[in-house]
């Protein structure tokens, strides 16, 4: 009798083991409120955490740990943000998503952007001109970002997302345009046509935000995996698409498919 009751026991404790295996959450990234609230109400048995003045929120989707982190809007906010989240939550991989005014003329309001490269549009040195040669766009380089590569520090000016997150999102459903392209990151948000046709046109930029490149210098410091979307919630080229919060939720609800599948193939 009392071997039979252990028998039976010990599936039971085992599979109790197993699920208290702790697992590394996925972290997301959203700057503005708009970027953050469909995502914040997917997520069950919610605990919120205000880290500085930083809100953080745990919680689960599809029975897998998440962290979600209002960052506010910029690069200094999303930087510190990411790191304050990677230090107290340990993350197996970094989604940043939000909004993001068209470089590319062919892309339209509500076509989403996967960063296969993300670079920096306010990081530059100019090449010197003497008093009254005026300035330009071309006379600036973006020399980069110092980072850590092999021990040593680098200047990184363009960054990536982690290829399979990628591959991923690109695999998701959306119902809509869905391109891998470059992303820009800077502080300033431009909405002079030559200034954005310069980005396109010779930094093969698709399209620019505020934050991504911050968290991906971040992550790859930390060594995590990463990845960018990014809506087209603006374009100048376009008068009638100005920019509406509308596009930050239908991004959200994309970011969360894109994170379950993540979950589907961890
Ligand atoms: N009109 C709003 C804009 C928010 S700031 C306000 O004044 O509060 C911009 C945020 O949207 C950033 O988080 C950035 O990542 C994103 N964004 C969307 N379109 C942008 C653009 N054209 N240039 C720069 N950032 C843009």
């Amino acid at each position: 009798m009392k071997h039979k009751f252990s028998i039976i026991l010990i599936p039971f404790l085992l599979a109790g083991c197993n699920s208290s295996v702790k697992k590394d959450p996925i972290m997301i990234i959203a700057p503005m409120e708009s970027e953050h609230n469909v995502i914040y109400d997917t997520l069950v048995n919610k605990k919120d955490e205000v880290h500085g003045n930083y809100h953080f929120t745990k919680g689960y989707i599809d029975n897998y740990p998440i962290v979600l982190a209002r960052s506010m809007v910029g690069m200094v906010n999303a930087a510190t943000a990411t790191t304050i989240g990677i230090e107290h939550y340990q993350p197996k991989s970094i989604i940043v998503q939000g909004t993001a005014g068209a470089h590319n003329p062919n892309l339209h309001k509500g076509d989403i952007v996967l960063g296969k490269d993300i670079i920096q549009n306010n990081s530059y040195v100019t090449g010197h001109k003497d008093e009254g040669a005026g300035y330009s766009l071309d006379n600036r380089e973006n020399v980069g970002q110092e980072m850590v590569v092999d021990n040593q520090i680098e200047k990184i000016a363009t960054l990536h997302s982690t290829k399979y997150l990628l591959d991923i999102a690109q695999n998701t459903n959306y119902d809509g345009k869905l391109v891998q392209g470059t992303i820009s990151t800077g502080d300033p948000w431009n909405r002079e046509i030559d200034v954005i046709k310069y980005y396109y046109e010779t930094l093969h930029s698709d399209c620019e935000e505020m934050e991504g490149f911050a968290v991906g210098q971040v992550a790859h410091q930390y060594n995590i995996d990463f990845l960018c979307i990014r809506i087209i919630s603006n374009s100048e080229y376009y008068p009638n698409e100005i920019f509406t919060e509308d596009a930050a939720k239908i991004c959200q609800n994309y970011s969360i498919n894109v994170v379950k599948n993540i979950i589907k193939n961890l």
